[in-house]
Protein backbone atom coordinates (compact mmCIF):
# COMPACT_ATOMS: atom_id res chain seq x y z
CA UNK A 1 0.00 0.00 0.00
CA UNK A 2 0.89 3.51 -0.76
CA UNK A 3 2.47 5.36 2.19
CA UNK A 4 -0.12 8.81 2.82
CA UNK A 5 2.25 11.52 4.13
CA UNK A 6 0.90 14.01 6.36
CA UNK A 7 2.67 17.15 8.12
CA UNK A 8 1.22 18.31 10.90
CA UNK A 9 1.76 21.78 11.78
CA UNK A 10 -0.65 22.88 15.00
CA UNK A 11 0.90 25.83 15.18
CA UNK A 12 -0.36 28.46 18.48
CA UNK A 13 -3.36 28.99 20.81
CA UNK A 14 -5.91 26.22 19.95
CA UNK A 15 -4.24 24.94 16.97
CA UNK A 16 -2.66 21.90 19.26
CA UNK A 17 -5.50 21.63 21.07
CA UNK A 18 -7.78 20.92 17.80
CA UNK A 19 -5.33 18.90 15.96
CA UNK A 20 -4.65 16.45 18.90
CA UNK A 21 -8.25 15.47 18.24
CA UNK A 22 -7.48 14.88 14.87
CA UNK A 23 -4.08 13.02 15.78
CA UNK A 24 -6.64 10.58 17.86
CA UNK A 25 -8.58 10.03 14.61
CA UNK A 26 -5.61 9.00 12.30
CA UNK A 27 -4.02 6.85 15.24
CA UNK A 28 -7.63 4.67 14.87
CA UNK A 29 -7.69 4.68 10.80
CA UNK A 30 -4.18 3.49 11.17
CA UNK A 31 -5.25 1.12 13.52
CA UNK A 32 -7.86 -0.35 12.77
CA UNK A 33 -9.07 0.59 9.24
CA UNK A 34 -5.26 -0.19 7.58
CA UNK A 35 -5.02 3.92 6.07
CA UNK A 36 -1.46 3.82 6.43
CA UNK A 37 -0.45 7.87 7.09
CA UNK A 38 2.90 8.39 8.00
CA UNK A 39 2.90 12.00 9.86
CA UNK A 40 5.30 14.41 10.26
CA UNK A 41 5.37 17.75 12.86
CA UNK A 42 6.75 20.95 12.69
CA UNK A 43 6.62 24.03 13.74
CA UNK A 44 4.46 27.38 12.59
CA UNK A 45 3.86 30.75 13.33
CA UNK A 46 4.30 32.33 16.79
CA UNK A 47 6.17 28.67 18.03
CA UNK A 48 8.53 28.93 14.74
CA UNK A 49 9.25 32.37 15.63
CA UNK A 50 9.70 31.04 19.43
CA UNK A 51 12.23 28.24 18.68
CA UNK A 52 13.90 29.43 15.24
CA UNK A 53 13.16 33.29 14.96
CA UNK A 54 11.26 32.88 11.62
CA UNK A 55 7.36 32.01 11.00
CA UNK A 56 8.70 28.79 9.71
CA UNK A 57 11.45 27.09 9.23
CA UNK A 58 13.26 25.89 5.96
CA UNK A 59 13.52 22.57 7.74
CA UNK A 60 10.13 22.76 7.89
CA UNK A 61 9.34 24.27 4.80
CA UNK A 62 11.33 21.42 3.01
CA UNK A 63 9.37 19.11 4.51
CA UNK A 64 5.82 20.64 3.76
CA UNK A 65 7.01 20.41 -0.01
CA UNK A 66 7.70 16.87 0.83
CA UNK A 67 4.27 15.81 2.05
CA UNK A 68 1.41 14.55 0.17
CA UNK A 69 -0.71 17.01 2.68
CA UNK A 70 -0.45 19.84 5.19
CA UNK A 71 -2.75 19.85 8.33
CA UNK A 72 -2.46 23.34 9.75
CA UNK A 73 -4.36 24.71 13.07
CA UNK A 74 -3.34 28.09 13.53
CA UNK A 75 -1.12 30.82 13.89
CA UNK A 76 -0.76 34.12 16.33
CA UNK A 77 -1.53 35.90 19.74
CA UNK A 78 -0.91 38.97 21.76
CA UNK A 79 2.22 37.46 22.57
CA UNK A 80 3.78 38.15 18.99
CA UNK A 81 2.23 41.21 17.99
CA UNK A 82 4.98 43.00 18.18
CA UNK A 83 6.98 40.80 16.09
CA UNK A 84 9.02 42.37 12.74
CA UNK A 85 6.48 42.70 10.26
CA UNK A 86 8.48 39.81 7.99
CA UNK A 87 8.38 37.18 10.57
CA UNK A 88 5.06 37.70 12.30
CA UNK A 89 2.84 34.23 12.65
CA UNK A 90 0.68 34.87 9.59
CA UNK A 91 4.06 34.86 7.43
CA UNK A 92 4.55 30.86 7.99
CA UNK A 93 0.90 30.36 6.24
CA UNK A 94 2.05 33.33 3.36
CA UNK A 95 4.91 31.45 2.85
CA UNK A 96 3.19 27.50 2.81
CA UNK A 97 0.55 29.08 0.08
CA UNK A 98 3.34 30.94 -2.19
CA UNK A 99 5.80 28.06 -1.78
CA UNK A 100 3.51 25.14 -2.45
CA UNK A 101 1.57 26.95 -5.52
CA UNK A 102 -1.73 26.64 -3.37
CA UNK A 103 -3.46 28.84 -6.33
CA UNK A 104 -7.46 26.85 -5.24
CA UNK A 105 -8.99 27.95 -2.02
CA UNK A 106 -12.19 25.62 -1.53
CA UNK A 107 -14.33 27.57 1.55
CA UNK A 108 -17.14 24.99 2.47
CA UNK A 109 -20.57 26.80 4.06
CA UNK A 110 -22.49 23.69 5.21
CA UNK A 111 -25.14 24.18 7.76
CA UNK A 112 -25.51 21.24 10.32
CA UNK A 113 -30.02 20.69 10.77
CA UNK A 114 -28.74 21.07 14.83
CA UNK A 115 -27.32 24.45 14.35
CA UNK A 116 -29.71 26.18 11.81
CA UNK A 117 -31.01 27.97 14.76
CA UNK A 118 -27.72 29.71 15.49
CA UNK A 119 -27.17 31.52 11.87
CA UNK A 120 -28.31 34.76 11.71
CA UNK A 121 -30.57 34.59 8.95
CA UNK A 122 -34.33 32.46 9.47
CA UNK A 123 -33.46 28.89 10.00
CA UNK A 124 -35.88 27.53 7.40
CA UNK A 125 -33.05 29.91 4.86
CA UNK A 126 -29.89 27.49 6.11
CA UNK A 127 -30.99 24.69 6.96
CA UNK A 128 -29.50 21.64 4.79
CA UNK A 129 -26.95 24.47 3.32
CA UNK A 130 -24.14 22.82 1.76
CA UNK A 131 -22.74 25.27 -0.88
CA UNK A 132 -18.47 24.86 -1.81
CA UNK A 133 -16.81 28.83 -2.39
CA UNK A 134 -14.00 28.23 -4.96
CA UNK A 135 -11.94 31.56 -4.69
CA UNK A 136 -8.62 32.45 -6.83
CA UNK A 137 -5.70 32.36 -4.16
CA UNK A 138 -2.57 33.79 -5.65
CA UNK A 139 -3.24 36.29 -8.30
CA UNK A 140 -5.59 39.59 -8.61
CA UNK A 141 -5.32 42.78 -7.06
CA UNK A 142 -3.56 41.10 -3.45
CA UNK A 143 -0.60 40.61 -5.34
CA UNK A 144 -0.57 42.66 -8.32
CA UNK A 145 1.82 45.27 -9.49
CA UNK A 146 2.16 48.03 -8.81
CA UNK A 147 1.02 48.09 -5.14
CA UNK A 148 2.66 51.35 -3.81
CA UNK A 149 1.64 54.53 -2.00
CA UNK A 150 3.37 57.61 -3.72
CA UNK A 151 3.55 60.84 -2.57
CA UNK A 152 1.86 63.31 -5.17
CA UNK A 153 3.55 66.03 -3.72
CA UNK A 154 0.61 68.47 -3.35
CA UNK A 155 -0.13 67.02 0.12
CA UNK A 156 -1.72 64.50 -1.14
CA UNK A 157 -0.92 60.86 -1.73
CA UNK A 158 -1.95 57.85 -3.65
CA UNK A 159 -2.86 54.22 -2.87
CA UNK A 160 -2.73 52.18 -5.53
CA UNK A 161 -3.65 48.11 -6.27
CA UNK A 162 -3.73 46.19 -9.31
CA UNK A 163 -6.18 43.71 -10.20
CA UNK A 164 -4.49 41.97 -12.91
CA UNK A 165 -5.89 38.10 -14.09
CA UNK A 166 -4.30 36.04 -16.64
CA UNK A 167 -6.24 33.98 -18.84
CA UNK A 168 -4.13 30.78 -17.17
CA UNK A 169 -4.74 31.60 -13.97
CA UNK A 170 -8.82 32.15 -14.83
CA UNK A 171 -8.61 29.11 -16.47
CA UNK A 172 -7.06 26.62 -14.06
CA UNK A 173 -9.56 27.86 -11.25
CA UNK A 174 -12.56 27.32 -13.34
CA UNK A 175 -11.06 23.75 -13.90
CA UNK A 176 -11.00 23.26 -10.37
CA UNK A 177 -14.75 24.64 -9.88
CA UNK A 178 -16.09 22.86 -12.46
CA UNK A 179 -14.41 19.47 -11.78
CA UNK A 180 -15.90 19.94 -8.14
CA UNK A 181 -19.15 20.16 -9.15
CA UNK A 182 -19.53 17.14 -10.85
CA UNK A 183 -18.84 15.86 -7.70
CA UNK A 184 -21.65 17.74 -5.63
CA UNK A 185 -24.71 19.14 -7.24
CA UNK A 186 -23.01 19.75 -11.23
CA UNK A 187 -23.82 23.50 -11.02
CA UNK A 188 -21.37 26.32 -11.07
CA UNK A 189 -22.00 29.97 -10.08
CA UNK A 190 -18.91 32.69 -11.58
CA UNK A 191 -18.95 35.95 -9.88
CA UNK A 192 -17.11 38.91 -10.87
CA UNK A 193 -17.60 42.75 -11.77
CA UNK A 194 -17.66 42.45 -15.79
CA UNK A 195 -19.91 45.72 -15.58
CA UNK A 196 -16.84 47.88 -14.39
CA UNK A 197 -13.64 45.73 -14.28
CA UNK A 198 -11.33 44.64 -17.61
CA UNK A 199 -10.31 41.93 -15.23
CA UNK A 200 -14.20 40.80 -14.62
CA UNK A 201 -14.66 40.93 -18.72
CA UNK A 202 -12.15 38.85 -19.40
CA UNK A 203 -12.54 36.40 -16.35
CA UNK A 204 -16.29 35.92 -18.04
CA UNK A 205 -14.88 35.15 -21.03
CA UNK A 206 -12.01 32.96 -20.00
CA UNK A 207 -15.29 30.68 -17.58
CA UNK A 208 -17.21 30.91 -20.37
CA UNK A 209 -14.70 29.20 -23.01
CA UNK A 210 -13.38 26.92 -20.11
CA UNK A 211 -17.12 25.56 -19.61
CA UNK A 212 -18.07 24.93 -23.32
CA UNK A 213 -14.53 23.04 -23.97
CA UNK A 214 -14.42 20.64 -21.37
CA UNK A 215 -16.97 20.83 -18.67
CA UNK A 216 -20.44 21.88 -21.05
CA UNK A 217 -22.00 19.06 -18.73
CA UNK A 218 -21.82 21.53 -15.80
CA UNK A 219 -24.59 23.71 -15.46
CA UNK A 220 -22.82 27.27 -15.33
CA UNK A 221 -24.26 30.60 -14.23
CA UNK A 222 -22.69 33.69 -14.19
CA UNK A 223 -23.54 36.67 -11.91
CA UNK A 224 -22.11 39.98 -10.78
CA UNK A 225 -20.47 39.58 -7.28
CA UNK A 226 -22.60 42.66 -5.70
CA UNK A 227 -25.74 40.57 -6.19
CA UNK A 228 -24.70 37.46 -5.40
CA UNK A 229 -23.40 38.79 -2.29
CA UNK A 230 -27.15 40.20 -1.80
CA UNK A 231 -28.09 36.24 -3.38
CA UNK A 232 -25.53 34.64 -0.70
CA UNK A 233 -27.67 36.37 2.09
CA UNK A 234 -31.75 36.40 0.52
CA UNK A 235 -31.26 32.88 -0.65
CA UNK A 236 -27.97 31.08 -0.22
CA UNK A 237 -29.46 27.22 -0.92
CA UNK A 238 -29.61 28.76 -4.79
CA UNK A 239 -26.34 27.98 -4.87
CA UNK A 240 -24.22 24.68 -5.50
CA UNK A 241 -20.48 25.86 -6.24
CA UNK A 242 -19.77 29.68 -6.27
CA UNK A 243 -16.22 30.55 -8.44
CA UNK A 244 -14.58 34.02 -8.16
CA UNK A 245 -11.50 35.93 -7.56
CA UNK A 246 -9.00 36.77 -4.54
CA UNK A 247 -10.58 39.59 -3.41
CA UNK A 248 -14.40 38.73 -4.09
CA UNK A 249 -14.23 35.26 -3.10
CA UNK A 250 -12.09 36.59 0.77
CA UNK A 251 -15.82 38.19 1.48
CA UNK A 252 -17.92 36.16 -0.11
CA UNK A 253 -16.87 33.33 1.56
CA UNK A 254 -16.85 35.16 4.84
CA UNK A 255 -19.96 36.34 4.24
CA UNK A 256 -21.28 32.48 3.31
CA UNK A 257 -19.37 31.23 7.10
CA UNK A 258 -21.16 33.53 8.91
CA UNK A 259 -24.55 31.58 7.48
CA UNK A 260 -23.41 28.80 8.60
CA UNK A 261 -23.31 29.46 12.87
CA UNK A 262 -19.80 29.47 14.08
CA UNK A 263 -16.54 29.84 13.30
CA UNK A 264 -15.36 27.04 14.97
CA UNK A 265 -17.60 24.83 12.82
CA UNK A 266 -15.57 26.15 9.09
CA UNK A 267 -13.22 24.25 7.32
CA UNK A 268 -11.18 24.98 4.55
CA UNK A 269 -8.66 23.36 2.05
CA UNK A 270 -6.04 25.46 -0.46
CA UNK A 271 -4.57 23.13 -3.78
CA UNK A 272 -2.20 23.68 -5.93
CA UNK A 273 -1.95 22.39 -9.54
CA UNK A 274 -1.82 18.53 -10.32
CA UNK A 275 1.57 16.86 -10.60
CA UNK A 276 2.45 14.11 -13.07
CA UNK A 277 1.03 11.69 -11.25
CA UNK A 278 -2.28 14.10 -10.48
CA UNK A 279 -1.29 14.26 -7.28
CA UNK A 280 -2.23 18.30 -5.89
CA UNK A 281 0.04 19.50 -2.94
CA UNK A 282 -2.25 20.75 -0.53
CA UNK A 283 -2.73 22.21 2.91
CA UNK A 284 -5.94 21.84 5.32
CA UNK A 285 -7.46 24.58 7.58
CA UNK A 286 -9.97 25.73 9.46
CA UNK A 287 -11.39 28.94 9.25
CA UNK A 288 -11.02 30.14 12.68
CA UNK A 289 -7.56 31.56 14.30
CA UNK A 290 -5.47 30.97 17.31
CA UNK A 291 -8.79 32.27 19.38
CA UNK A 292 -5.75 33.33 22.17
CA UNK A 293 -8.72 34.13 24.52
CA UNK A 294 -9.76 30.46 25.18
CA UNK A 295 -6.65 28.72 24.27
CA UNK A 296 -5.52 26.19 27.22
CA UNK A 297 -8.53 26.18 28.56
CA UNK A 298 -9.78 23.17 26.76
CA UNK A 299 -13.01 24.29 25.26
CA UNK A 300 -12.17 25.07 22.02
CA UNK A 301 -14.52 23.49 19.03
CA UNK A 302 -12.01 20.76 17.76
CA UNK A 303 -14.82 20.29 14.66
CA UNK A 304 -13.32 23.08 11.86
CA UNK A 305 -10.19 21.03 12.55
CA UNK A 306 -12.25 17.62 11.95
CA UNK A 307 -13.56 18.28 9.09
CA UNK A 308 -10.56 20.13 7.63
CA UNK A 309 -8.81 16.41 7.88
CA UNK A 310 -12.16 15.16 6.37
CA UNK A 311 -11.41 17.41 3.07
CA UNK A 312 -7.98 16.23 3.27
CA UNK A 313 -9.30 12.54 2.96
CA UNK A 314 -11.35 13.15 0.24
CA UNK A 315 -9.30 15.68 -2.15
CA UNK A 316 -5.86 14.49 -1.11
CA UNK A 317 -6.46 10.59 -0.59
CA UNK A 318 -9.52 10.34 -2.73
CA UNK A 319 -10.69 8.52 0.91
CA UNK A 320 -14.58 9.25 -0.17
CA UNK A 321 -16.38 6.62 1.74
CA UNK A 322 -13.99 8.00 5.10
CA UNK A 323 -14.64 11.90 4.42
CA UNK A 324 -18.43 11.16 4.25
CA UNK A 325 -18.38 8.60 8.50
CA UNK A 326 -16.28 11.26 9.11
CA UNK A 327 -18.55 14.62 8.39
CA UNK A 328 -21.70 11.97 8.87
CA UNK A 329 -19.67 11.51 12.70
CA UNK A 330 -20.10 15.06 13.32
CA UNK A 331 -23.92 15.86 11.98
CA UNK A 332 -24.91 13.44 14.58
CA UNK A 333 -23.15 14.22 17.35
CA UNK A 334 -24.63 17.64 16.95
CA UNK A 335 -27.76 15.57 16.36
CA UNK A 336 -27.46 14.51 19.93
CA UNK A 337 -27.28 17.52 21.28
CA UNK A 338 -23.31 17.75 22.73
CA UNK A 339 -22.54 20.90 21.77
CA UNK A 340 -18.76 22.97 22.89
CA UNK A 341 -19.27 26.41 24.33
CA UNK A 342 -19.19 28.24 21.35
CA UNK A 343 -22.18 26.58 19.63
CA UNK A 344 -23.67 25.98 22.93
CA UNK A 345 -28.15 26.20 22.81
CA UNK A 346 -30.39 25.76 25.61
CA UNK A 347 -31.33 21.88 26.47
CA UNK A 348 -28.19 21.14 24.96
CA UNK A 349 -25.30 19.25 27.16
CA UNK A 350 -22.09 21.84 26.79
CA UNK A 351 -18.42 19.64 26.65
CA UNK A 352 -14.95 20.44 26.27
CA UNK A 353 -12.59 19.82 23.31
CA UNK A 354 -11.54 16.61 24.60
CA UNK A 355 -14.80 15.48 24.74
CA UNK A 356 -15.95 16.74 21.79
CA UNK A 357 -13.30 15.26 19.63
CA UNK A 358 -14.47 11.85 21.57
CA UNK A 359 -17.83 11.88 20.82
CA UNK A 360 -17.03 12.49 17.02
CA UNK A 361 -14.43 9.22 17.00
CA UNK A 362 -16.82 6.77 18.91
CA UNK A 363 -19.70 7.50 16.37
CA UNK A 364 -16.91 7.66 13.40
CA UNK A 365 -15.83 4.04 14.29
CA UNK A 366 -19.18 2.69 14.62
CA UNK A 367 -20.05 4.12 10.74
CA UNK A 368 -16.25 2.89 9.43
CA UNK A 369 -17.43 -0.74 11.18
P1 LIG B 1 -10.17 33.89 16.02
O1 LIG B 1 -10.77 33.10 14.93
O2 LIG B 1 -8.95 33.35 16.64
O3 LIG B 1 -11.26 34.11 17.17
C1 LIG B 1 -12.45 34.87 16.98
C2 LIG B 1 -13.48 34.48 18.07
O4 LIG B 1 -14.01 33.19 17.77
C3 LIG B 1 -12.86 34.37 19.46
O5 LIG B 1 -13.78 34.81 20.41
C4 LIG B 1 -12.60 32.90 19.62
O6 LIG B 1 -12.63 32.44 20.97
C5 LIG B 1 -13.75 32.27 18.81
N1 LIG B 1 -13.33 30.99 18.22
C6 LIG B 1 -12.51 30.84 17.12
N2 LIG B 1 -12.31 29.55 16.90
C7 LIG B 1 -13.01 28.87 17.83
C8 LIG B 1 -13.15 27.49 18.12
N3 LIG B 1 -12.57 26.53 17.37
N4 LIG B 1 -13.92 27.14 19.18
C9 LIG B 1 -14.51 28.06 19.93
N5 LIG B 1 -14.41 29.40 19.71
C10 LIG B 1 -13.65 29.79 18.67
O7 LIG B 1 -9.89 35.35 15.44
P2 LIG B 1 -9.19 36.61 16.12
O8 LIG B 1 -9.54 36.66 17.58
O9 LIG B 1 -9.50 37.75 15.25
O10 LIG B 1 -7.64 36.33 15.99
C11 LIG B 1 -6.84 35.73 17.02
C12 LIG B 1 -5.45 35.45 16.47
O11 LIG B 1 -5.54 34.51 15.40
C13 LIG B 1 -4.78 36.70 15.87
O12 LIG B 1 -3.42 36.66 16.18
C14 LIG B 1 -5.00 36.54 14.37
O13 LIG B 1 -4.01 37.19 13.63
C15 LIG B 1 -4.92 35.04 14.22
N6 LIG B 1 -5.61 34.47 13.07
C16 LIG B 1 -5.02 33.41 12.48
C17 LIG B 1 -5.64 32.76 11.42
C18 LIG B 1 -4.97 31.55 10.85
O14 LIG B 1 -4.12 30.97 11.49
N7 LIG B 1 -5.35 31.08 9.68
C19 LIG B 1 -6.89 33.19 10.96
C20 LIG B 1 -7.50 34.27 11.61
C21 LIG B 1 -6.85 34.89 12.67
Amino acid sequence: MTARNLLLLPGDGIGPEAMAEVRKIIAYMNAELGAGFTTDEGLVGGSAYDAHGVAISEGDMEKALAADAVLFGAVGGPKWDAVPYEVRPEAGLLRLRKDLKLFANLRPAICYPALANASSLKPELVEGLDILIVRELTGGVYFGEPKEIIDLGNGQKRGIDTQVYDTYEIERIAGVAFELARTRGNRVCSMEKRNVMKSGVLWNQVVTETHKRAYSDVQLEHMLADAGGMQLVRAPKQFDVIVTDNLFGDMLSDVAAMLTGSLGMLPSASLGAPDAKGQRKALYEPVHGSAPDIAGKGIANPIAMIASFAMCLRYSFNMVAEADNLEKAIAEVLDSGIRTGDIMSEGSRQVGTTEMGDAILTVFKRLSA
